[in-house]
């Protein structure tokens, strides 16, 4: 195995200093070390080391869509993208319900070498919402499953959502909920409001997330279990997480990149590579969106990295699927909107972006502080970057980002998986 010497890098932005990693772990950490007989040193002058980045919302799409991704390309696309860790969702053909699903998941991330890839369960049988999946066989597999979604879709019925958060209490585990009440979202193509009255669109209201967070904290709370919200969107799911987390019930929520900076405004172009679910809202959602990541409502930025093939998304917004990929955009969203804007510094960024997510998900040997003896789990970044996002640059197998030809700040030049290099200069290694 390689040794490395990253020599002058701000570790979360501090002052310059050496890494030395070796045997996959931060060997020594100080001022003017001096490069061993074969290690490799990495200039990293101005660049801020943060810990890998954890994602507990990874759309991989394999077994079954691997026109649009599979765990290979999807796991490339996340060390470039800054990323050790990634949770795989389990809306795959077949769907991640059984023992079986997820062990193939988790081997095919092993195999890899890019990045871990800890599969989510599904909640139900099918994502049907009738009757639970195998929670306790996944959670005793060889991926010992901890997160549990039926994501894409709602676990809508009140007693299925209750029995499954009863269910997992008993390994630690924690339901990680998609908000959307279905019979409000029928049809629906945008968020509710002034853009979707012009354009004539069916819209997608608050409340249909709203109203299924108010009743899962509740729910959580009753039974004494653990919820995780997925991609929060609106102010009032805001509010209402305040509220539950002020009563110390134990809830946590994530927001994806693109609720922070887009809004329903976008969709007036009819480009169907800004539709999304739940769907982009107002300038007064993407603002209280910030507020609560920058003051620990929202604990988490998750990608929500949602690849698909050119053919479901180059048609009308009406037939279009809802997706877009964020793995190697997210980090320099976070800048944009977090980071360049003062309302965070790249302590909070390692801590929305690894600690909390790795916390929250129960990973080993992630979200670790950049300290010696940790795992050399380790990302370069450097904010002084500018540049034009590329798409046919991504190692992703699908093109469907909403910032094609925009400029974002910042560039992951390099990203260790226990002391391996996975991405150098910025290309993948
Ligand atoms: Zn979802």
């Amino acid at each position: 195995m390689t040794s490395y010497l990253i020599k002058n890098a701000r570790i979360l932005g501090g002052e310059p200093q050496d890494l030395r990693l070796s045997d996959g772990v931060i060997a020594e950490i100080g001022a003017g070390l001096a490069a061993a007989e074969g290690e490799t040193v990495v200039e990293a002058e101005g660049l801020v080391a943060l810990p890998g980045l954890v994602d507990l919302h990874t759309h991989l799409r394999e077994p079954g869509r691997e026109d649009a991704e599979t765990v290979a390309t999807g796991t490339r696309a996340a060390a470039r993208g800054g990323y050790t860790a990634v949770h795989a969702m389990a809306n795959t053909f077949p769907v991640a319900d059984t023992a079986g699903v997820v062990e193939q998941v988790w081997r095919l991330g092993r195999e890899s070498g890019y990045c871990d890839v800890q599969p989510v369960g599904a909640v139900t049988v099918g994502l049907e919402g009738k009757q639970l999946a195998e929670l306790g066989a996944m959670a005793d597999s060889a991926a010992t499953v901890r997160v549990f979604s039926d994501d894409g879709k709602c676990v809508d019925d009140a007693v299925i959502m209750r029995r499954a958060l009863e269910y997992v209490k008993a390994f630690g585990g924690v339901i990680a909920q998609h908000a959307q009440e279905p019979r409000l979202t029928e049809g629906a193509q945008m968020n509710e409001g002034t853009v979707s009255g012009e354009l004539g669109l069916a819209g997608w209201p608050a409340v249909a997330e709203e109203s299924i967070i108010a009743r899962d904290v509740l729910l959580a709370a009753h039974v004494g279990s653990r919820l995780h919200v997925c991609h929060v969107s609106t102010a009032g799911s805001v509010e209402i997480i305040r509220w539950a987390k002020s009563k110390g019930w134990d809830v946590t929520a994530e927001v994806t990149p693109h609720h922070l900076l887009l809004t329903d405004e976008l969709v007036r172009s009819y480009d169907p590579v800004f539709k999304v679910n739940p769907p982009l809202r107002t300038e007064a959602d993407v603002i209280a969106l910030r507020e609560a990541l920058a003051d620990g409502t929202i604990d988490a930025v998750a990608t929500d990295h949602a690849p698909h093939p050119s053919e479901d998304k180059d048609c009308e917004w009406a037939a279009a699927a809802m997706g877009m990929v964020g793995l190697e955009t997210a980090l320099s969203v976070v800048q944009q909107t977090m980071v360049d804007t003062g309302l965070m510094g790249w302590h909070e960024v390692a801590e929305r972006m690894s600690y909390r997510p790795a916390a929250i998900g129960g990973l080993a040997g992630h979200g670790r502080p950049v300290s010696v003896g940790e795992p050399a789990n380790l990302v370069l970044v450097d904010p002084a970057y500018r540049g034009t996002v590329n798409p046919d640059a991504f190692a992703s197998r699908s093109r469907n980002t909403p910032y094609r030809g925009r400029e974002l700040p910042g560039r992951v030049v390099a990203t260790f998986l226990r002391g391996t290099a996975t991405v150098l200069d910025g290309a993948l290694v």
